[in-house]
């Protein structure tokens, strides 16, 4: 029987980075995939033979960003970003386009997602996150098992003081074992995957119940080119419970004169079940930019839309380092634990999980691990994830 010394599950950007920073130090790790292709959320999407970031992807220009690009940067041999600019949102109003300068009263339900998008300055980046994937996935190749969904984590001695996690069970019939286990993928699944003797039906239903929201994505080519590249945040006159949305236009793109545009909102996990919500929410995007760039709206030549799964919302306890309470080499790495719940969040989730683990990542520390991920020392001596 073989034993990995590490099995890290999902291979979207905090899974692979995670990998490649301890494939430095063991060959020994296994990369577990549910889908047949490997790279999550950020992998690339092809529209009308444009390379695409799968959805919208901006990153903000601040000093918990700069230190997790100078990370990835380590982490890929590679400088992904370019210079730090001015993040110029503008809105559309009936008078014309002008400066965004916030909701005022109406601040969407999902305000704490859309916060990071109005950071005031933002990172040019010269390597798409699509391109991070590329190459990570290209690197740690032969690491990486597609098709292969864990469905149980498989503990020995469960009715014992302290039951160990030795394997994880592999579409329902294969077990795969190691010394330690990373689990990058949606937090809320850990209810689904973990036993009720480690993790009780009271945290289940409090994972269950933690609001969750998804994020929409509109994806359009454009025949004409764009006059505008900046940032956008679209709400239009009406004041309904579907938000805001915000996005951007790529300027002309492979010499061509089509342009692409990019927009997202965000839904809570329970309004994506009935996919009418989800044609309203799409409904409104489409009239906002309507509204705003009437010629571009009516120059559309492809559309692609995308429900991600659930990016954000966790109630979860966590030990200071990032270990589920109870099993002490399972590391959970999801930005979903972390105070960011994007990108930033997925490479700070993955270098405090790296740095709890001693590889490298060594300008983190221990009260960091805390401060990112928001951990309160309970009197049991496990921390709450809030
Ligand atoms: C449309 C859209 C726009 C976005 N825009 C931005 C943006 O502008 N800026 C930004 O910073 N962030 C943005 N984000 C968020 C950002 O992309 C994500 O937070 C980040 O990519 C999450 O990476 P991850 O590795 O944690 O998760 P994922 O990329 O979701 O990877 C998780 C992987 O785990 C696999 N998996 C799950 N469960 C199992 C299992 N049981 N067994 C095996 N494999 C499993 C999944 O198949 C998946 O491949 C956006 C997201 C979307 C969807």
């Amino acid at each position: 029987m073989h034993i990995y010394d590490y099995i890290i599950i999902g291979s979207g950007l905090t899974g692979l980075t995670i990998a490649k920073k301890i494939s430095q130090e063991t060959s020994n790790i296994l990369v577990l995939e549910a889908e047949a292709v490997a790279g999550g959320i950020s992998r690339s999407a092809v529209m009308n033979d444009h390379k695409l970031n799968n959805g919208l992807r901006f990153f903000p220009a601040t000093d918990v960003s700069t230190k997790a690009l100078e990370f990835l940067n380590e982490v890929l041999g590679q400088n992904v970003a370019a210079d730090r600019s001015e993040n110029l949102i503008e809105t559309y109003e009936a008078s014309g386009f002008k400066r965004f300068t916030g909701f005022g009263e109406k601040a969407p339900e999902f305000y704490e997602q859309l916060s990071y998008f109005l950071s005031a300055d933002e990172y040019k980046l010269n390597l798409q996150p699509y391109e991070w994937i590329q190459i990570l996935v290209s690197q740690l190749q032969d690491k990486i098992q597609t098709k292969s969904i864990v469905t149980r984590f498989g503990f020995e001695g469960l009715d014992s003081e302290k039951p160990e996690l030795t394997h994880v069970v592999v579409n329902g019939s294969k077990n795969l074992y190691a010394r330690n286990f990373i689990f990058a993928g949606p937090v809320k699944d850990l209810g689904l995957l973990i036993p009720d003797d480690i993790l009780n039906a009271r945290a289940k239903a409090k994972l269950k119940k933690a609001q969750a929201w998804q994020a929409v994505g509109l994806d359009l080519v454009h025949s004409v080119a764009a006059e505008k590249t900046n940032l956008l945040v679209l709400n239009g006159t009406t004041d309904d419970d579907i938000g805001p949305c915000v996005g951007r236009f790529s300027a002309a793109v492979n010499g061509s004169t089509q342009s692409t545009s990019q927009w997202l909102s965000f839904v809570d996990s329970e309004s994506a079940e009935d996919t009418e919500n989800i044609g309203m929410i799409l409904k409104k995007i489409k009239r906002q930019i309507k509204r705003a760039f009437p010629e571009l709206s009516d120059a559309i030549i492809k559309e692609r839309v995308s429900v991600s799964p659930v990016i954000s919302g966790s109630d979860l306890k966590l030990n200071a380092n990032g270990t589920l309470a109870k099993v002490e080499n399972l590391w959970v790495a999801s930005p979903q634990v972390n105070s960011y719940q994007n990108l930033l969040g997925a490479l700070l989730q993955a270098k405090l999980i790296l740095s709890a683990l001693g590889f490298a990542a060594e300008d983190v520390t221990v009260s960091q691990v805390e401060e990112s991920s928001h951990v309160e020392e309970s009197t049991s001596g496990e921390a709450e994830i809030v």
